[in-house]
């Protein structure tokens, strides 16, 4: 008998299929989808024009398969610049390599270290895509939920907590990768150095352990002393067995650029490399370029701010500040996340009409979890903003953690977010959606 294709269990709807059309149909003010609704800074545009139109520069033909020179040394530069890398090194010729995407980084990387059967940690909720490429390489996902306590302070890391005991349960000899994401999408959670000491010390039980970590939000972070980034690889012994993955999207504002890149040591990234080769053979090169001028130029004075990083994390957090009294005043408690562009709402209070649970939907798992069913209800009807059930970011065993919560996205410019306000205020203080 041919042995079934992976593709076959994953060739249907998603939530993303689902929530957004629902949301231009029921003209909802959607802050669903996870990415800016407004234009690049003016600096970004131009290192586009400029690296386009250099004369007798090589951006407009093909790069080599690991990254564009100019964006590796740029890279290096900056991460040895930060001062919790600068005992690293990193290498632009062979601690570097850049895909379409922190997404086609870690389908690489996945691709080039994953034999079918390999088992693969994710701490859910996870980013939908871990879980659907681990399959599609014929790897097992096995999932490991962060602890979720809704009656905890109201920061998301408070409320997201490991259970290190179920994450230490779930690795073994078969473990061939855990994926780590810091700051977390969906919950905003930013893991602390005691969190990544604990699970680098439970991984160096394990030689043939790789750590994936996620760090496309790192420069959107609202307490950078109390609660600052910390790249895993930055830990005692850890760069040797971590691929540090990012990506230009969040940054500058660029997520259809699919500029993204990895940091690790040289036999992973050659990996990485080789398999890249025969593939796509290399990534456009303008784009790359244009982000090895905007990583130079982020690090200046902008907008009165020291750098173009200070900036973008101010103007994030001011987002934030003015979706989270939304919310607040709605009676949806928000759950303020330390990093990232989206806020976990408690939404227990809320009631909804029974009947949403019997609407046909494109992907909802059967039976409709509450979540699911909220998240349509508030974006047909009450108070028409589209917002993102959590349920799909867990394992169908685990779904039913994420009923009373839902996710809001910030990126979004002030008349969105200004009319979101408007909207969450018509919600009835009972929190009966069903009473306008
Ligand atoms: N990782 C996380 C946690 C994300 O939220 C996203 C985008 N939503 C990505 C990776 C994808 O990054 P890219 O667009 O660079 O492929």
């Amino acid at each position: 008998m041919a042995a079934s294709n992976p593709l076959d269990a994953l060739s249907k709807p998603t939530v993303w299929h689902e929530f957004s059309p629902l949301a231009n149909a029921s003209n909802a003010v959607n802050l669903g989808q996870g990415f800016p609704n407004w234009d690049p800074a003016p600096f970004v545009v131009t290192s586009m024009v400029d690296s386009v139109q250099t004369p007798g520069t090589s951006t407009n033909q093909y790069c080599r398969p690991n990254c564009h020179l100019p964006l590796a040394n740029a890279l290096a530069d900056e991460y040895n610049g930060r001062p919790s890398w600068s005992h690293l090194n990193v290498d632009p010729m062979t601690n570097v390599m850049s895909s379409l995407g922190c997404t086609q980084v870690m389908y690489c990387a996945f691709r080039a270290l994953l034999q079918p059967g390999d088992e693969v940690v994710l701490l859910e909720p996870a980013f939908d895509i871990y879980g659907s490429q681990v399959i599609l390489m014929g790897g097992v996902p096995k999932f490991v939920s962060l602890k979720t306590d809704l009656t905890a302070p109201p920061t998301s890391n408070d409320v997201f907590t490991f259970d290190f005991d179920a994450l230490e349960a779930s690795i073994s000899e078969k473990t061939r990768v855990l994926v780590l994401n810091t700051p977390h999408n969906p919950t905003g959670k930013m893991f602390s150095r005691e969190e990544l000491e604990r699970i680098s010390s439970i991984v160096s039980n394990y030689p043939n352990l790789v750590v994936f970590s996620d760090e496309v939000y790192e420069h959107i972070v609202f307490d950078p002393e109390g609660s600052p980034h910390i790249s895993f690889a930055t830990l005692p012994n850890m760069f040797e067995r971590t691929l540090t993955m990012s990506s230009a999207g969040k940054t500058f504002s660029t997520t259809g650029w699919k500029v993204g890149w990895a940091i690790g040591p040289d036999d992973l990234i050659k990996k990485m490399t080789d398999l890249q080769q025969w593939v796509n053979f290399s990534s456009p090169s303008v784009t790359q370029d244009t982000i090895a001028r905007c990583l130079k130029r982020a690090r200046e004075p902008y907008e009165e701010f020291p750098t173009f990083y200070d900036w973008l994390a101010a103007d994030y957090k001011k987002r934030r500040g003015v979706l989270e009294a939304a919310l607040t005043s709605a009676g949806i408690s928000p759950i303020s996340p330390q990093g990232g562009f989206f806020i976990c709402a408690d939404t227990s209070r809320l009631t909804f009409p029974d009947s949403v649970y019997e609407e046909e939907s494109l992907s909802a798992p059967s039976p409709m979890p509450r979540d699911w069913a909220l998240a349509r209800y508030m974006t047909h009807t009450n108070p028409k903003v589209a917002v993102i059930p959590p349920s799909p970011f867990y394992s169908p065993e685990n779904v039913d953690q994420a009923k009373n919560y839902v996710r809001f996205a910030f990126c979004k410019t002030d008349d969105l977010l200004e009319e979101a306000q408007l909207r969450l205020a018509t919600i009835d203080p009972t929190g009966d959606l069903e009473k306008k």
